[in-house]
C-alpha cells in the first residue's frame, strides 16, 4: 500500500460531506461525474469528463473541496484534475469512489491529452494541472485574528506567551508537550491558535491540526460508528503540530483517553509538537488515567493568571484602537477598575459600549459607560439561584458528589469543595449563614462563616482560585437562568 492510499478515504469523506451541503440536483450535476483517480504526496488527482467541466468545477467547488480535505486530513491536499481518457477497454471504470461514477463514455476530451488507464492508482499521473500549494492564506480551523501580534503580554501571561512563541519558532524541539492552563477567558485558545497560525506561516509544509477536545471526542465516536478508525488514526498520528484545546473535556471519557494516549505516544516518539490547554492544573483533573496524566505533565506546564490593572488597560487600549472608536480616558479607567475577571469579560464590556454608541449614534461618555455597563460593574444578587444548583456545579467541578458535600466527612478533597460551595452561596445568594448551613447537612452557621473566611483569605494569595470561583459563579448563574 502506498503512503497516500488514505487520500482516497479523505476524498470520499469530503464528497460525502459536500453532498450534505449541496442540493441533490447541484451535487449530481457536478460531483457524480468526478472520480478519484490516484494520489501522490499532498495531491489527489481527480478525473473529470471534459475540460469545460474541469473549468466549471474548479471555479465553483475547488475551494470547498480543498477546505473539506483540509478539515478532514489536517494537511494541504491539492486537487489536480485530469480530463478522462477515452475508455477503450473499460479501465476507467476501475478504482472509482463510491460516490463518483464517471460519465460514460467520456466526451469532450478535445484540448486535453487523453490517456487510457488513468484510473489506475499506480499509473504515472502526468500531464496534470500545475500543482498549486499554499492556496489558503490561513489555516481553515484557526481564527486568523488569534496571533501573537494581537496578544498583549503582561506579567500574568508572559511565561505562557513566551513559551508559545518559542514553540512556534521551533516546533517539536524544545518544550514538548506543552500544556497551558487557566480559567475561562484568559487567552488559552488565543495562544494555542497563535502557535498554529505562526507555524502555518513559517513552515508551510507542516501539517497542523487544531481541535477542541470535544470535537476530537466526537470525531472519534463517529469514526468508531462508521468503522473509520483507520482514517481517524491516520489523521492525528501524522500531525506535525497537534493543538488540542480544553483537555478537561476528557474527564470521564475512558475510550477517548485511551485513543489520545496512543496518539500522544506516536507523536512524542517522532518528536512532533503537541500543545494542550486545560481549565485547571493537570493534577486537579478527575477521572483521568494516571498514564495520560503523566504524559500531560511531561514537558512544560504553564499557567495563565487573570490580568492585572495595567494589562487590562493595555488590552483595552489595543482593542479600542483596532475598533477605531473614541472613548474618554475616564471611561477606560472605569472599565479597567471594574471588570477584573478575565479578558473575555473585558472584551464583552467594550463591545457592548461600542454597540450602544453606534446604535444611538452618540459619542461615548462616562455617564453612558456607567449606565450601559452597570451589569458588568456590580454583581447583583440573582434571585433564582438555589443552593442545590450551587452544590451540583461545585460537586461536578471538583469531581465529588453532592452527598459528599453535605456529609460530615472532613477529608481535604471534600472539605475544600464544600467551603467553596458555601462561600459561593453566601456571595451570590441572599441565604443567611444559618440557611446555608442547613443545606450542608445541618451545619452550624459559624461553620459557614469560617468556611467563607478561609476561602476569602486563600483568594488573596491564590489568583488561580479567584479564576476558578469566577468561572463556577458564571456557570451557576447560567444554569439558574436556564432552569
Ligand atoms: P480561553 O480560551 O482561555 O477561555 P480565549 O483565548 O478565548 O480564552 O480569550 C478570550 C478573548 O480574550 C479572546 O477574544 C481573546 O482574543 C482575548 N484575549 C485573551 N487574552 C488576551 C491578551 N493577552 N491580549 C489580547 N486579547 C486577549
Ligand atoms: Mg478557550
Amino acid at each position: 500500500m502506498s503512503e497516500w492510499d488514505d487520500y482516497r478515504l479523505f476524498w470520499e469523506e469530503a464528497v460525502k460531506q459536500i453532498q450534505e451541503e449541496l442540493t441533490e440536483q447541484e451535487f449530481s450535476l457536478w460531483f457524480n461525474r468526478m472520480s478519484y483517480a490516484s494520489s501522490r504526496q499532498e495531491t489527489i488527482i481527480v478525473s473529470v469528463p471534459s475540460s469545460f467541466y474541469r473549468d466549471q468545477v474548479k471555479s465553483r467547488y475547488l475551494n470547498l473541496i480543498e477546505n473539506k480535505l483540509y478539515e478532514l486530513s489536517g494537511s494541504r491536499i491539492a486537487i489536480e484534475f485530469q480530463v478522462q481518457a477515452v475508455a477503450v477497454d473499460g479501465t476507467t471504470e476501475k478504482n472509482q469512489s463510491r460516490k463518483s461514477t464517471p460519465a460514460s463514455p467520456p466526451k469532450g476530451t478535445s484540448g486535453s491529452q487523453p490517456r487510457a488507464g488513468t484510473q489506475n492508482p499506480s499509473a504515472p499521473v502526468s500531464p496534470q494541472e500545475p500543482a498549486y500549494r499554499n492556496r489558503h492564506s490561513h489555516h481553515p480551523s484557526l481564527k486568523k485574528e488569534y496571533t501573537f501580534d494581537n496578544f498583549i503580554i503582561g506579567e500574568n501571561n508572559a511565561f505562557a506567551a513566551n513559551a508559545a512563541m518559542a514553540i512556534a519558532k521551533n516546533p517539536g524541539t524544545g518544550y514538548n508537550p506543552c500544556l497551558v492552563y487557566g480559567g475561562v477567558g484568559l487567552g488559552k485558545t488565543h495562544l494555542l491558535q497563535s502557535i498554529g497560525n505562526s507555524v502555518f506561516q513559517d513552515f508551510s509544509d507542516s501539517k497542523i491540526i487544531y481541535v477542541t477536545m470535544e470535537n476530537f471526542t466526537n470525531e472519534f465516536i463517529q469514526a468508531i460508528r462508521e468503522k473509520k478508525q483507520h482514517m481517524f488514526k491516520n489523521k492525528y498520528r501524522h500531525a506535525d503540530v497537534l493543538l488540542i484545546d480544553d483537555i478537561h473535556f476528557l474527564q470521564k471519557k475512558p475510550e477517548t483517553q485511551e485513543e489520545l494516549f496512543h496518539t500522544f505516544n506516536a507523536l512524542y516518539d517522532s518528536n512532533k509538537q503537541m500543545v494542550f490547554t486545560c481549565d485547571r492544573p493537570v493534577s486537579e483533573l478527575k477521572e483521568i488515567t494516571d498514564r495520560l496524566r503523566s504524559r500531560f505533565e511531561r514537558g512544560l506546564n504553564v499557567d495563565l493568571q487573570p490580568p492585572s490593572y495595567e494589562t487590562r488597560y493595555a488590552i483595552l487600549k489595543k482593542k479600542i484602537e483596532a475598533a477605531g472608536v473614541q472613548i474618554p480616558e475616564e471611561s477606560i479607567n472605569l472599565i479597567c477598575e471594574n471588570v477584573t475577571t478575565n479578558v473575555r469579560d473585558l472584551e464583552a464590556a467594550l463591545t457592548k459600549l461600542i454597540a450602544y454608541a453606534e446604535l444611538v449614534n452618540k459619542s461615548i461618555t462616562v455617564d453612558i459607560t456607567k449606565q450601559q455597563l452597570k451589569d458588568f460593574f456590580s454583581s447583583p444578587i440573582q434571585k433564582n439561584i438555589t443552593i442545590a444548583v450551587i452544590q451540583r456545579n461545585v460537586a461536578e467541578y471538583f469531581g465529588v458528589s453532592v452527598q459528599e458535600l453535605k456529609s460530615k466527612r472532613k477529608t481535604k478533597t471534600i472539605a475544600f469543595p464544600r467551603q467553596v460551595a458555601m462561600y459561593i452561596a453566601r456571595d451570590i445568594t441572599e441565604y443567611s449563614t444559618t440557611e446555608v448551613g442547613l443545606e450542608f447537612g445541618g451545619r452550624d452557621h459559624t461553620t459557614v462563616m469560617h468556611a467563607c473566611d478561609r476561602i476569602k483569605e486563600r483568594m488573596k494569595s491564590d489568583p488561580y482560585l479567584v479564576g476558578q470561583i469566577d468561572s463556577l459563579k458564571k456557570a451557576i448563574r447560567e444554569a439558574s437562568n436556564r432552569a
